[in-house]
């Protein structure tokens, strides 16, 4: 019997099936098949040569937002997929218990990858930019409960975001209603920090081991370390607790500074996640891989970065008998990546800039054994360059607006390392 596809000598880096190495990865009926070294080319229908290239599972975007024309922050997975090796997309929140069902519909049933979510604590969700959690009227934890039970596929798990703007006068309380909701229908919870108050010491107080703290490397107010860039004794009770620590670097949420200091002191993120929507997608995040060089700068070796977008997002979001992993069997979820090197500037949300040795692009996105075909991308909501609030900081930053002008992304950073290559090969 003849594979249906064959992907050869690249370079396998899988730590939840156990594989790593030049090895070939072989799929039928869109599953696994077999991952061994030197697998015949006519032993498949068709064959990709990945020679000089990283083979790993479909990605898995722990904090992304896709609820497009229905929410302030949705985009449309599929373009980005299949530019980045995203195959999972955990949707963060976008959909409350009034909008689920619309996000499974509209959303979910059409998209080309695998969409997974995370409930909002606020059954209007994220229809606007901010105060989701400001009116407790919203918080119903009986509604919560009925849509989740009723959804059990979809939902893996509660979302509540914290911070000034987003609960207003409320203080703990979403929290409260979040962490009650999740023991009843026993989901994980996933707490937003951004600008205080709460205070992120409390907050800590209220999370447990399995929940999943996002913004982790935040330089905001609700950080996890102080003005010396020493991790409070409390946030280190947490995380040595098993609190899960994400990402989700989005425009507000990634601080090199505060990743230096916390990686100085031996402590890596459990999980590396973009928190892509409609402003981080145009910088400095741009997409996940770009998010994984940072990480990969930050001195995290190759491997352990790979399970932070792999294995690790998929044991949080129990699926990882079928993704995150390249384990016989599995669903042919497959990412091909090339490891550029040359001189490039990373930028944090502060505008801080770091200068990287090594870039990582996607190659080839494959969803369920079938390649995904380069799609257009998506222009930019019509409401992203306009404050929705008068008090709402400025959607598209200065920042964003330079890095615009000077076409900085990920693309034209490969493409000039791939000219310096080109011409250092013909001129030597
Ligand atoms: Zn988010």
């Amino acid at each position: 019997m003849k594979f249906d596809l064959l992907i050869k000598g690249g370079e396998v880096v899988d730590a939840g099936g156990g594989h790593e190495g030049n090895l070939d990865v072989a799929v039928t009926r869109g599953r696994i098949a077999a991952v061994d070294s030197d697998i015949p080319a006519d032993a498949a229908f068709q064959v990709i040569d990945a020679s000089g290239q990283l083979v790993a599972p479909g990605l898995i975007d722990l904090h992304t937002h896709v609820f497009r024309k229905v929410t302030y922050w949705g985009i449309d997975p599929d373009p980005v997929a299949s530019r980045s090796g995203v195959t999972t997309w955990n949707d963060a929140g976008s959909a409350g218990a009034l909008t689920l069902a619309g996000l499974r519909e509209f959303i979910v049933d059409r998209a080309r990858v695998q969409i997974t979510a995370f409930l909002n604590i606020s059954n209007i969700g994220l229809v606007s930019d901010n105060h989701e959690c400001a009116n407790l009227a919203y918080l119903d934890v009986g509604l919560f409960r009925r849509l989740a039970d009723r959804n059990r596929d979809l939902v893996h798990g509660v979302k509540v975001r914290l911070g000034t703007p987003t609960v207003g006068e409320n203080d703990l309380e979403p929290l409260r209603r979040a962490r009650q909701a999740a023991e009843e229908c026993e989901l994980p919870l996933m707490v937003h920090i951004a600008i205080g108050p709460p205070e992120i010491e409390g907050v800590l107080a209220l999370m447990r081991p399995g929940d999943i703290l996002t913004h982790c490397f935040t330089g905001l107010t609700m950080k996890l370390v102080d003005d010396r860039g020493q991790l409070y004794d409390f946030a280190k009770r947490a995380w040595d607790a098993g609190v899960i620590m994400d990402i989700g670097h989005g425009t507000g949420s990634f601080s090199f500074e505060t990743a230096e200091a916390l990686m100085a002191a031996g402590r890596s993120p459990d999980v590396i996640s973009s928190d892509l929507h409609q402003l981080s997608a145009h910088g400095p995040a741009y997409d996940l891989p770009t998010c994984m060089t940072k990480f990969l700068h930050l001195g995290m070796p190759l491997r352990d970065v790979f399970e932070a977008v792999t294995s690790r997002p998929a044991e949080v979001l129990g699926i990882e008998r079928d993704a995150g992993t390249l384990r016989p069997g599995s669903r042919a979820d497959i990412a091909l990546f090339r490891l550029h090197r040359g001189r490039f500037p990373l930028y944090d949300v502060s505008g801080a800039m770091r200068e990287a040795r090594e870039l990582l692009t996607s190659t080839l996105t494959i969803v369920g054994g079938r390649p995904l075909e380069l799609l257009p991308p998506e222009p930019p909501a019509p409401w992203v360059e306009h404050p929705v609030w008068p008090e709402s900081i400025r959607p598209f930053t200065e920042q964003q607006e330079r890095l615009r002008e000077l076409g900085h992304t990920p693309e034209a950073m490969a493409a000039a390392a791939e000219r310096d290559a080109t011409s250092s090969q013909t001129t030597g």
